[in-house]
């Protein structure tokens, strides 16, 4: 697979590389002693157009492409999963949604900041009676009055919730309707009242970039800043979520690399009785099958990732592949802590940490058992993962660069 990329995929490699062993490894540790969040950082990510990957050009954007983002993902979580933990928020998630399906307005206004680094975004689904039904489970209700709308209601895992200058929020606009009740907005929460935050203490996740409780209290939001019609939020975010799926995969393959190339160089150090663990077989049946997942892995990733980039039917590849990352994402950090020993425990290892991402990505942007479900679904014949492809009515980043729409705009 490796050979088959472009040179500029692998420059792409090279360059986040570069970026991250001189900009975040070095000063990292200082930010997550002091638990502050690191915006001078993500906005030299943003320059270095870390974030702009699948955007058009118009928008601030590099339009290399999804993979060109999940090879991105990938070395970024590889040097430093905790810095990357906002990469969705910049460049995904968030701006996607907007882009998706927001209004050449509120592309322009928005898009080109957060992928510049130089607004947070962050983007909130989650309620506290669970993820996987969000919809279901969606007590929030943003209220019309005139001019405005005012949100109120309670949100569970936040993340970046507590900084963030522009997010987007799902909310119930009619709690009769069922998904066709949700609305989506882009949110301003330094300019408005009735938000407040309560980061949540995690076990061996970042204390710089947070997830949070998120309050609000007749919050309010323009209606200029609804996303698209009342009731369009489900397929927004259903949208987002196949694209946010691909980029997570990224990040979980990231996140094996960094345990099987932390897994080998001490196999090879640390020594058992005069030798290199690395020479027992036990240690070797670890290592080869941490290579082995993370090869299949990454052919899965990639090919869905080019599967988006070719606009192609991909809400099953991007599943399959979500699904076998964070897997082994988990196989692989488990093994490596394993082969550290005790020292697998200590926060001085990153395989410490590690294993707690790899655990985030296997449940978030849609658990490893809502996956399996929408595979299997497809498979039976009883759901078709991909019925919806092309008829969403939502902008394709790949296929409509919002340029035309801008150029028609300016000219009245
Ligand atoms: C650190 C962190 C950051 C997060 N950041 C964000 C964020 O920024 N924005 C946001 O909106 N959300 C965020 N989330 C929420 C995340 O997307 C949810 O945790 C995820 O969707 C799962 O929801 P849940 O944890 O409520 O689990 P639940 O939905 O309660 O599920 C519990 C368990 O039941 C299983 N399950 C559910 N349905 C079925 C079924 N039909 N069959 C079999 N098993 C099933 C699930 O796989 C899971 O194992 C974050 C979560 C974490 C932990």
């Amino acid at each position: 697979m490796d050979q088959a990329f472009s040179e500029e995929i692998e420059a792409v490699r090279d360059m986040v590389n570069r970026f991250m062993q001189s900009e975040v490894v070095p000063v990292m540790a200082e930010y997550e002693k002091r638990g502050e969040f690191p915006r001078d950082l993500i906005r030299k990510a943003g320059e270095a157009g870390l974030y702009g990957a699948v955007f058009p050009e118009s928008v601030g954007g590099s339009n290399m492409g999804y993979l060109a983002a999940v090879v991105i993902q990938e070395e970024m979580a590889r040097n430093d999963v905790r810095f990357s933990s906002c990469n969705n928020q910049q460049g995904s998630t968030c701006p996607s949604s907007i882009y998706f399906g927001g209004t050449p307005q509120q592309i322009e206004k928005y898009v080109p900041n957060l992928i510049a680094g130089k607004t947070i975004g962050m983007m909130s689904l989650t309620e506290s009676g669970g993820g996987s039904d969000a919809e279901g489970n969606m007590k929030t209700f943003a209220r019309r009055d005139g001019d405005v709308y005012r949100i109120s209601g309670q949100k569970m895992w936040a993340s970046m919730a507590n900084e963030t200058d522009v997010g987007i929020l799902f909310a119930k606009t009619d709690r009769d309707a069922g998904a066709k009740g949700v609305t989506a907005f882009i949110v301003e929460p330094k300019k408005y009242p009735g938000w407040s935050t309560q980061p949540i203490e995690m076990m061996g996740l970042s204390n710089a970039l947070r997830t949070n409780v998120l309050f609000l209290d007749d919050f309010v939001v323009p209606v200029e800043n609804r996303l698209g019609e009342e009731g369009d939020g489900f397929k927004i975010i259903m949208r987002t979520l196949q694209a946010g799926r691909v980029t997570v995969a990224g990040k979980a393959l990231g996140i094996a690399r960094a345990c099987f190339e932390d897994a080998v160089r001490y196999a090879n150090e640390r020594t058992v009785r005069g030798e290199p663990i690395g020479r027992f077989q036990m240690i070797q049946s670890d290592i080869a099958e941490m290579a082995t997942a993370i090869e299949a892995s990454r052919a899965l990733v990639y090919k869905a990732a080019q599967y988006m980039d070719d606009s192609q039917p991909s809400n099953r590849l991007a599943a399959i592949a979500k699904y076998h990352a964070s897997q082994t994402a988990k196989l692989c950090a488990d093994k490596a802590m394993q082969i550290f020993g005790g020292y697998g425990l200590a926060r001085e290892y990153r395989v410490s940490w590690l294993r707690s991402y790899a655990e985030l990505f296997f449940t978030g942007e849609g658990s490893a058992n809502v996956q399996k479900i929408m595979i299997a679904e497809d498979a039976l014949g009883y759901k078709l993962a991909d019925r919806h492809h092309g008829k969403t009515g939502l902008r394709d980043i790949r296929k409509n660069d919002v340029a035309n729409e801008l150029q028609n705009k300016a000219e009245g």
